[in-house]
Order: structure tokens, then C-alpha cells, then sequence
């Protein structure tokens, strides 16, 4: 049915109304991701558990900068990613991981909530920073998702996105890492085949933010390079809106994970949705999506979450997922295990 002007004018009016009523409280909390994965303690050198918690830190200050100036979720979320896409020790950006013909392939989702404009790309090869593109996509496409040649083309329309050789984002540590998943295949003669069964894939590094602003504003951002081996212009969830990636006008949410679980249960959308809809509180509802419903299905890994009251939730069940926060009372941190 078309609906006449003037009804699906009040339409918009009561939908902005409501978004607008949202009392800004002029607290500002930001959570990043580095990956959720397993990740054994003794694995990690001390060198190396330096550099990830530093990486997380200069992430966090990027996103705080904007938020304390009374910028915008948008703007501190994108400024989150960009560090940790720049930071080789994440599977985004620099250090993003290899698919099985040696090379890769980015995705990345931004999302304003109390807009609900969204921008993502998948598949892209040239782009140093695949957020800045996704955002580009967002706010000068009328599309929500570039894919692949399109994304690529679309980048060359826009001569500030930089953009870089692929052999770029190499690093021994993902090149090994390619390595040891394709031998392993090949001994199991899987390579061409999916007999039914999978193995818990290696995904380790995902980086994503979720922030709010002091005009009580929420954005979510997520970048990867996907999952080791992957195949066949494989797409996980982060740049699926409502996977991977969601954020309204209360709640924003980034996971980490088995891509493939988290677009079948939706689980960023879920996790809002039950805030939303049953009253849920964040902890409760990224709790439930996360441990719950996406390991009952058979998949694993984590998600950050905040809502409008600067509540942060960060539930994984990988063993690991590198995060980071800082809450509205100024108190931050960052950790990788459990009891950090
Ligand atoms: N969720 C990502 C994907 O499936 C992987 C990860 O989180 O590390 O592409």
C-alpha cells in the first residue's frame, strides 16, 4: 500500500521524535575489539603481550580524543578501527589474514544508530583502511554494501581513500598460519570437497568498535580479513548489518567469531533486539546470543556491546578476545584472558 504524503510524513516525524527523545546524558563510553580466538596464555611472549595491550591502548585514545572534544560515535569508532587496522598484530587491515590463493580479501560494516545509516564492503583488495571505505560507502553512496570489483571501483572515485598492493597486509605470522591450515586440509583431503564436517576455523583478530557520544549517539564498526583459507569470495559477518556489525538508537554491538554462526542467528541485530523488545539488559542479552545461542547452534566466539547508558558488555567463549574500554566514569582497560 502507498501510504499519502502527509501520513508517511507524521510516520517520519514520530520516528524522529522518538529517536531525538533519547535524553542525551553527555556520557561518553567506548569498547574496541581485537579478535576473539584461542589464544593459550604461555603463546604469547611478553613482548608480544606488550605490543597488543599498547596496540588496544593508542586505539582507545584515538576513539577517546574524539568523544572528550564532543565528537561523534561515528567519528570515534571510525578513528578506533583505523588504529587497529594499521596494527599488524590484527587479522584487519595490515596483518589481515591470507585466503587459499595467498592473497586478501577485506570486509568491513560501520553503523550510525539513531540514523540507521550504514555503509560496508566485502571483498576488497587495495584499501589500506577498508573502514574509512565502508564510511565512504555510507555517506557518499546511496548503497549500503560494495562488493569486490564494484567496492574497488567505487575507492577509485575517491581519490582520499588510500590504497596499497595487496602483498601490503602480508605477515609471516598469517603467511604460517595459512600454511598450517592448508597441510592440515590437505591431510585431510578436503580441499575440494565439504563432506559436511568443519573444523573450528583459526579466526583470530577481528578488530571492531562501539562507541557512544555525548550527544547520546551510538555507533558500531567492524573490520577483517576473515578467516584463514578462506574460499570461493567467501563474506563473513562483519559487514553483514545485523551480523556482524549493528548499532540504534540504544544499542550498538561488533562481533568476533565463527562469521558463518553469527549471520545465521543475526547476532549483533539479536543482542539490540532483546534490549529493545523484551527490556533485557545489555549484559543479559549479549550474554545469552553470545554463550547461549551461538554455541548451541556450534559456533564460538565473542562481541562487544554498549548501550545508551554507557553499560558495556564483552562475553566471549574462545578461550581469548582481545578488548579494550573505557566507561563513562573515565575508568578504562584492556585485556585478552578471562581473569584479566
Ligand atoms: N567473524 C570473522 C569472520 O568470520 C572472523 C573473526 O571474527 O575473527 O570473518
Amino acid at each position: 500500500m502507498r501510504l499519502s504524503l502527509p501520513l508517511a510524513a507524521l510516520l517520519a516525524m514520530s520516528f524522529n521524535l522518538s529517536a531525538a527523545e533519547a535524553p542525551a546524558t553527555g556520557k561518553t563510553a567506548l569498547v574496541i575489539h581485537g579478535g576473539a580466538g584461542f589464544v593459550p596464555r604461555q603463546s604469547i611472549t611478553p613482548g608480544e603481550r606488550k605490543a597488543y595491550h599498547e596496540a588496544l591502548n593508542r586505539a582507545l585514545d584515538a576513539g577517546n580524543a574524539v568523544l572528550s572534544r564532543g565528537g561523534t560515535a561515528l567519528d570515534a569508532v571510525t578513528a578506533a578501527v583505523e588504529v587497529l587496522e594499521d596494527a599488524p598484530q590484527f587479522n584487519a587491515g595490515k596483518g589481515a589474514v591470507f585466503n587459499a590463493k595467498g592473497g586478501h580479501e577485506l570486509d568491513a560494516a560501520i553503523m550510525e544508530g539513531h540514523t540507521r545509516r550504514a555503509g560496508a564492503i566485502a571483498g576488497v583488495t587495495t584499501i589500506r583502511n577498508p573502514i574509512r571505505l565502508a564510511r565512504t560507502v555510507m555517506e557518499k553512496s546511496p548503497h549500503v554494501m560494495l562488493a569486490g570489483e564494484g567496492a574497488e571501483a567505487f575507492a577509485d572515485e575517491h581519490p582520499d581513500i588510500q590504497r596499497v598492493p595487496n602483498h601490503y597486509f602480508d605477515t609471516d605470522k598469517r603467511r604460517e598460519q595459512l600454511e598450517r591450515a592448508q597441510a592440515k586440509e590437505a591431510a585431510q583431503g578436503k580441499r575440494h570437497a565439504f563432506d559436511g564436517t568443519l573444523d573450528p576455523p583459526t579466526y583470530l583478530g577481528t578488530v571492531g568498535a562501539v562507541a557512544l557520544d555525548s550527544h547520546g549517539h551510538i555507533a558500531a564498526a567492524t573490520s577483517t580479513g576473515g578467516m584463514t583459507n578462506k574460499k570461493w569470495g567467501r563474506v563473513g559477518d562483519a559487514p553483514i548489518i545485523g551480523a556482524g556489525t549493528w548499532a540504534d538508537d540504544r544499542c550498538g554491538v561488533s562481533g568476533t567469531g565463527w562469521g558463518e554462526f553469527y549471520i545465521r542467528n543475526a547476532v549483533a541485530h539479536d543482542i539490540c533486539a532483546r534490549v529493545a523488545y523484551r527490556g533485557d539488559s545489555l549484559e543479559v542479552a549479549a550474554n545469552e546470543v553470545v554463550n547461549r545461542i551461538v554455541t548451541a547452534a556450534g559456533g564460538d566466539g565473542g562481541a562487544i556491546a554498549l548501550d545508551r547508558d554507557g553499560n558495556i558488555a564483552m562475553p566471549f567463549n574462545s578461550g581469548s578476545m582481545f578488548r579494550g574500554w573505557i566507561k563513562p566514569d573515565g575508568s578504562r582497560g584492556t585485556a585478552i584472558h578471562e581473569e584479566e
